[in-house]
C-alpha cells in the first residue's frame, strides 16, 4: 500500500519537540511531494518523495515538487512508460537531499543508505519498509550543458522576453525531473550499467523538452494566425 503524505507528516510530528526544534534552528525543512506511477496492475499508485533541504533552498525545493507533481503529467506518455519498471521497483519512500552543489561536480548520487535522520530506519507508521535516498545538486543541474546544440536551437525559438523565461523555467524543472529519475533508476536497479541508465534519462529529457517546445510553438502560431485573421 502507498504511504500517504499525511502519514509522513504525522511521523515527522511524532518526534520529540527538542529534536524538531533543533532541526528547525539548523534550517532543515521537508517538502512532501508525490510522483504518480504509470498505470500498472492495481491502478495508479503514488510514490511519496520527501525533499529535504535547507531553508534558503526552499524555492528550488518548490520547483522540484512542481516538476514531480505537474510536469511529470505533461510529458509524452511514452516518456513516463519508459520508467514504469524503475518506479515499480523503487523503494517505498524516496528521500531527496537537495543541495546547491557537490564538490565532486556530479549532478546527483544514489546513497547506499539513508542518512536523513527521520528516515534512516524503517518505521511502523511508514509501512515498515526501508526508504531510499539520493541527492541532487540543483545549481549544478541549472548550469548543466545537457544537450548543448539542441538546447541552444530550442532556446532561440523563443527569442527574448517572457516566453523565454517560461522556457528556461520549464527546462530547469525537466532537468531536475530527469536527474531524479536517473538516480531513482540506480536505486531500483543498482547493477544496471551507467551507460544504459544515462541513455534512459537523457532520452527522457530530450523528448520531454522537445514535446514542450513543439506544443508551445503550436499555440503561439495559432495566436498569431488568429490576430492576422482579425485584421482582415
Ligand atoms: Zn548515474
Amino acid at each position: 500500500m502507498a504511504i500517504s503524505p499525511t502519514s509522513i507528516s504525522r511521523h515527522l510530528a511524532s518526534r520529540p519537540a527538542r529534536v524538531r526544534h533543533l532541526e528547525w534552528l539548523r534550517g532543515r525543512r521537508y517538502r512532501l511531494a508525490q510522483l504518480t506511477r504509470p498505470l500498472m496492475e492495481g491502478g495508479p499508485e503514488s510514490l511519496p518523495v520527501v525533499i529535504a533541504h535547507h531553508r534558503r533552498d526552499s524555492s528550488a525545493a518548490e520547483r522540484l515538487a512542481l516538476a514531480l507533481e505537474s510536469d511529470w503529467h505533461s510529458v509524452p506518455a511514452r516518456c513516463r512508460q519508459a520508467y514504469e519498471n524503475v518506479l515499480g521497483c523503487a523503494p517505498a519512500i524516496i528521500i531527496v537531499d537537495l543541495r546547491r552543489t557537490n564538490r565532486c561536480g556530479c549532478l546527483g548520487h544514489r546513497h547506499p543508505w539513508v542518512r536523513e535522520g527521520p528516515f534512516s530506519e524503517p518505521h511502523e507508521s511508514l509501512g515498515g519498509r526501508p526508504a531510499g535516498e539520493l541527492d541532487i545538486a540543483w545549481q549544478r543541474v541549472e548550469a548543466w550543458p545537457a544537450l548543448p546544440l539542441e538546447e541552444t536551437a530550442l532556446d532561440a525559438r523563443f527569442f527574448e522576453g517572457s516566453r523565454q523565461d517560461e522556457f528556461r523555467a520549464r527546462q530547469f524543472r525537466l532537468r531536475m525531473l530527469s536527474v531524479f529519475l536517473h538516480e531513482t533508476n540506480h536505486l531500483s536497479f543498482p547493477h544496471e550499467p551507467e551507460d544504459s541508465v544515462r541513455e534512459r534519462s537523457l532520452s527522457f529529457y530530450r523528448e520531454s523538452l522537445q514535446a514542450y517546445v513543439e506544443e508551445t510553438c503550436a499555440t503561439l502560431s495559432f495566436t498569431i494566425d488568429r490576430s492576422f485573421s482579425r485584421m482582415e
